[in-house]
């Protein structure tokens, strides 16, 4: 790399990518000024082979870069295997290229790189360009898009689309370990008198209300309550029997009478919520529409039978 490597390390410099250039067998030739400077800023904060390698970027002309990959890998790290691979597919499969979004999150804060491999031919020996290239904001803005794709807007709780995933692995995991999956939907009563007598800006506070209410229900991390459609809610509980669901969905019932929310319909002067609740140990015959499908059932009953109440 004699005659060009000024020229070389010039333009490489200039790059605010990460870079290190290594020979067919792995051997790191060269590092540029970004690389270095990330190696230093990180040193001793986190243990990700990225960090790893990069402070000892201090050492690093002669190091071999597969061998840090190998090492990492050893130990477990995903990154190493994913790109020691990735990196020998470029220098002995000819692969024009590799490239792969990795974590490398530090104890204090996330973040996220790219890693980016390309064959290098320089008077007539060849390399291979490693960059790597820091992605947090975009990640981190992605994460942001995926969380608020899963929340209802009115309620601020999760939605129908975050519920049917949560139930999916729920479901799954009750399964394997067979274990009472809980389930009930929750209808408000005459919600459209409600929104007809005070209007749809005093239906939406009651939404947000009694949703925030709900919430108080679901404890644990194998719990979920979500807004399942328009004045309609879900909450599931793994590993639950009914005999606890039913205690709690009693003192809901009781909840939302001492609230007195005015609505004045057949059944009462004030607001009630009619609930099917059910319980099934799921079974790989089963799939989680079939527990939906049960509680829905009851909560026609529910309706059917004078609304106000808990069919399970
Ligand atoms: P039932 O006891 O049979 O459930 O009667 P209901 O009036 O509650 O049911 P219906 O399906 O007839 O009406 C539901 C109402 O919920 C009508 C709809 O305008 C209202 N609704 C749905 N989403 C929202 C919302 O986001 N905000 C407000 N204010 N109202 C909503
Ligand atoms: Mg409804
Ligand atoms: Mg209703």
């Amino acid at each position: 790399m004699d005659q060009s490597y000024e020229f070389l390390s010039f333009v490489l410099d200039a790059i605010t990518e990460s870079i290190v250039v290594i020979d067919p067998l792995g051997e790191i030739k060269y590092v540029n000024r970004s690389w270095s400077q990330f190696g230093q800023s990180n040193s001793g904060t986190d243990t990700s082979i990225t960090s790893n390698a990069q402070n000892a970027c201090q050492t690093w002309i002669g190091m071999n870069y597969l061998d840090v990959c190998d090492n990492a890998a050893a130990m477990g790290d995903e990154f190493g295997s994913v790109a020691g691979k990735g990196i020998r597919g470029v220098i002995s499969e000819g692969e024009d290229t590799f490239y792969f979004e990795y974590p490398c999150h530090s104890p204090n804060e996330k973040r996220w790189f790219t890693m980016r491999v390309t064959p290098l031919h320089l008077e007539c020996l060849n390399y291979f360009v490693i960059s790597h290239q820091d992605i947090t904001d975009r990640k981190l803005a992605e994460e942001k898009v995926m969380s608020l794709a899963k929340m209802d807007g009115l309620i601020n709780i999760p939605n129908r689309r975050a519920f049917d995933e949560f139930l999916a692995d729920e479901w799954q995991r009750c399964t394997r370990l067979k274990k009472p999956i809980s389930l009930a939907i929750i209808d408000i009563d005459h919600f459209k008198t409600l929104n007809d007598t005070y209007g749809h800006q005093k239906g939406d506070e009651c939404l947000i209300a009694l949703g925030t209410l709900f919430q108080t229900y679901v404890k644990r991390p194998s719990d979920l309550c979500a807004r399942y459609g328009g004045e309609e809610f879900i909450l599931v509980w793994g590993d639950t029997l009914m005999s606890h669901s039913l205690k709690l969905m009693n003192d809901l019932l009781q909840k939302i009478d001492s609230l007195k929310i005015p609505n004045s319909d057949d059944i009462s002067n004030y607001l009630t919520v009619s609930i099917g609740l059910t319980e099934i140990t799921p079974t790989t015959s089963m799939s989680e529409v079939d527990i939906i499908a049960q509680a829905d059932r009851m909560l026609y009953e529910a309706k059917r039978t004078g609304r106000n109440k808990v069919v399970y």
